[in-house]
């Protein structure tokens, strides 16, 4: 069994693919199921698009469901983004449809002047103790997300890296957060929850996971043992990128077992 806990559609502001598209591309590749979860970005939560969007994207993702349903398990979830900016429209955005799964994600810091997706911030300008202290806020931000709002699965821990390294090419040091990430990684095994392999960064040559082998190493040393992989496809060629390799590094790890969310309960699957 293979699914795919992380997927965005055309209600998403970054996707344009239709939930009919994954769906037959998730036939095509064979895979068991997937979840569709679309942005919650909630510094955008004034605009009333932020939710109607996500309605949108849950009724589709029923009736997808109603079509597919013989053939492929469709979730419908929803990727919270940075709650702590508005918790209430967090909340009323979960209380809103009958969700499968909550992602909770952090993709803007709360940074004075900087309220904007790191995604489109240029660092390039930026000298190293700025960006120490830029990290430090998203690792806090990210736990106090994780220890006091409603999600099921956390998201790509570490995704920071991702632009600060792959996009501007900057050097960080990773060892002086090991502390903040420990302490995430205890508030996820304590809440029960669930931490994504995140496997959007992956290419044919070369994995990259968030988070990466040595963080889920020491995430099973603590005892954690809910795990489940999302592939953030934006597009449907993307489906299914990195999912079978971040099967195979778990496997090594003596990971066996998987878990995707149906109504907001975990479901457990081999691997
Ligand atoms: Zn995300
Ligand atoms: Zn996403």
């Amino acid at each position: 069994m293979r699914f795919n806990i992380h997927t965005h559609s055309e209600h998403s502001h970054d996707a344009a693919v239709t939930i009919d598209a994954l769906c037959e591309r998730a036939v095509a590749e064979n895979l068991s199921g997937f979840a569709v979860t679309d942005h919650c970005d909630c510094e955008y939560a004034a605009d009333p698009l932020t939710f109607t969007r996500l309605l949108d994207s849950c009724d589709d993702t029923l009736r997808a469901r109603a079509r597919y349903g013989d053939r492929l398990v469709i979730a419908a979830g929803v990727e919270i983004g940075e709650a702590l900016y508005d918790r209430d429209f967090a909340r009323k955005v979960i209380a809103a449809r009958p969700w499968d799964v909550v992602l909770g994600s952090v993709h803007a810091v709360r940074w004075p002047g900087w309220e904007i997706p790191f995604s489109m911030i240029d660092f390039s300008g930026c000298d190293d103790a700025f960006l120490q202290a830029y990290l430090r806020r998203y690792y806090d931000d990210l736990r106090e997300m994780a220890e006091t709002e409603d999600y099921d699965v956390l998201c790509h821990l570490t995704v920071p890296l991702r632009y600060l390294c792959g996009k501007f090419g900057r050097r960080v040091e990773t060892a002086v957060y090991d502390g903040q990430i420990d302490g995430i990684l205890r508030v996820v095994i304590e809440r029960g929850k669930t931490l994504e392999v995140n496997t959007s960064g992956c290419t044919a040559e070369r994995p990259y996971f968030m988070p990466d082998e040595a963080i889920l190493d020491r995430y099973l040393a603590m005892g954690g043992r809910n795990l489940t992989v999302g592939s953030d496809a934006h597009t449907a060629e993307r489906l299914t990128n990195g999912l079978a390799q971040a099967e195979a590094m778990l496997r090594k790890k003596g990971v066996t077992e998987l878990t995707y969310y149906l109504r907001r309960q975990p479901v457990v699957y081999r691997i």
